[in-house]
């Protein structure tokens, strides 16, 4: 493969964005290829290169790349129209209907321009709810570029993990290791009538994928309502993928007091999205006095593309379709691994999928491979071995993954999540032949 062109423009990007890049994760190694179009289930880079896209935006793109009819027309009518307006549009309406429809636990939405604006509003909203100021977070959770959620640490003993953040910010954020419910227990009763809120990935997304073990949400769930305070699911990778319309809240069935969303809901453009009870979210200002503004929320480009998706995806098999997909790619990959690499972890659910680089350090790994995807069943010899927290992913073999594994993916055409721990989706446009493409691909490069 030749990569030239990506070359060359790393190379002036370098001097004028920081790493050349406006994202971290898409600073790939040696330099990343630049995408000149989509197209379906595929990316074309500036060599004119076709690669099986497998990062879908880091998530926002359900459908792939070329946008049905219905959504491609929307989009060009309110671009046509004049983008904004710093007024309100119908269309915010109808997409907050159609999300309250959906998904029960939601009577309103304020709608913004990203997920880690939907995070930073959502845990202020939380504070001033319950007259709080500490949260709990999972470790190896992911929130946003947020300051109240960038923290490292165990417990109580939390300090920011970005240069920049004042410590104050962490003294009121305590962290959890994701599925483990004794702790929780733990923390509630030494914290909990201090705690605001507790906000959780559905399923951890954002480092390896990990699902939880049965119990731990309605775990947490209890927790929060015995201490007043509030379970906040953040489904910005999750929500309108996991579960389909009901979202990961829905097919898990716990009910949390906010919901944040972004990615799919703005069907590719910047959004992001806070949903409760109204209670809650009208304490938000004008109709309260949590103060909560932005100049392009509720951007009616932003709006008509995310409506015109979820419609889309309501009145098509989207949902069967890609779910498929990823159980086949799931399936296909568990036994690849059977076969060469019997200590690696199938993860994902739905349309998410990963394949965790699990060491298997005493060579005991027990057990056969898990069914198409780690779902942390306790009935799989593997449960006592299985990752179950971001710290347990960490321990994978992350450079094996970024260096060797990842540049032959991409030396074979098929564009993987550039680390270890962002999770890759299989879109609307993807089929079963691009599914089996990408397996010979892994059979390769494994
Ligand atoms: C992507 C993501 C965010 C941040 O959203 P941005 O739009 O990148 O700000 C927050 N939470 C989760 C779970 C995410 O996956």
């Amino acid at each position: 493969m030749n990569h030239e062109q990506s070359r060359s423009l790393y190379d002036r990007a370098l001097s004028v964005m920081p790493g050349g890049v406006n994202s971290s994760v898409r600073a790939t190694q040696p330099y990343p290829f630049f995408v000149e179009r989509g197209d379906g289930g595929h990316v074309i880079d500036a060599d004119g290169n076709r690669y099986l896209d497998f990062v879908m935006g880091y998530g926002p793109l359900l459908l792939g790349h070329d946008l049905p009819e219905p959504v491609q027309s929307a989009v060009q009518q309110r671009a046509a129209e004049g983008p904004m307006y710093g007024a309100p549009t119908e269309v915010e309406v109808e997409l907050a209907e159609f999300v309250r429809r959906h998904v029960p636990s939601v009577e309103m939405t304020r709608f913004v321009n990203s997920g880690t604006e939907a995070t930073v509003s959502a845990v202020r909203l939380a504070r001033a709810y319950t007259g709080r100021d500490k949260i709990v977070v999972m470790q190896g959770g992911y929130h946003g570029a947020q300051e109240s959620t960038l923290v490292e640490g165990e417990g109580d003993h939390t300090a920011p993990s970005s240069p920049g953040i004042p410590p104050e910010f962490a003294e009121h954020t305590l962290t959890l290791p994701f599925n483990d419910a004794e702790a929780a227990r733990e923390l509630f009763a030494e914290h909990g009538d201090d705690i605001a809120a507790v906000l959780t990935e559905p399923i951890l997304g954002n480092y390896g994928i990990v699902h939880p073990v049965d119990g731990y949400h309605e775990t947490l769930r209890e927790l929060c309502d015995d201490h007043g305070s509030l379970l906040v699911f953040d489904e910005v990778i999750t929500g309108f993928r996991v579960g389909g319309l009901q979202c990961a809240q829905g097919k898990f069935g716990v009910t949390p007091d906010l919901t944040t969303f972004g990615k799919i809901v703005g069907g590719g453009f910047p959004v992001g999205a806070v949903g409760g009870r109204s209670e809650i979210v009208e304490q938000f200002t004008p109709a309260g006095d949590v103060f909560q503004s932005g100049t392009f929320s509720g951007h009616p480009v932003t709006m008509a593309a995310g409506l015109e998706t979820l419609r889309y995806a309501a009145e098509n098999d989207v949902y069967d379709h890609v779910n498929g997909l990823g159980e086949r790619l799931r399936a296909g990959l568990t036994d690849i691994l059977a076969d060469q690499a019997p200590e690696y972890t199938v993860v994902g659910t739905d349309s998410m999928f990963k394949v965790v680089f699990t060491r298997d350090a005493d060579g005991t790994q027990a057990g056969g491979p898990c069914d198409a995807g780690c779902t942390q069943d306790p009935d799989c010899e593997r449960f006592e071995t299985c990752p179950k927290t971001g710290a347990d992913v960490k321990r994978a073999e992350t450079e094996r993954w970024q260096r060797l594994f990842w540049p032959a993916m991409k030396e074979q055409g098929v564009f993987l999540t550039a680390n270890q721990f962002e999770s890759q989706f299989v879109c609307d446009a993807h089929t079963e032949a691009d599914i089996d493409e990408a397996l010979e691909a892994y059979k390769d490069a494994l």
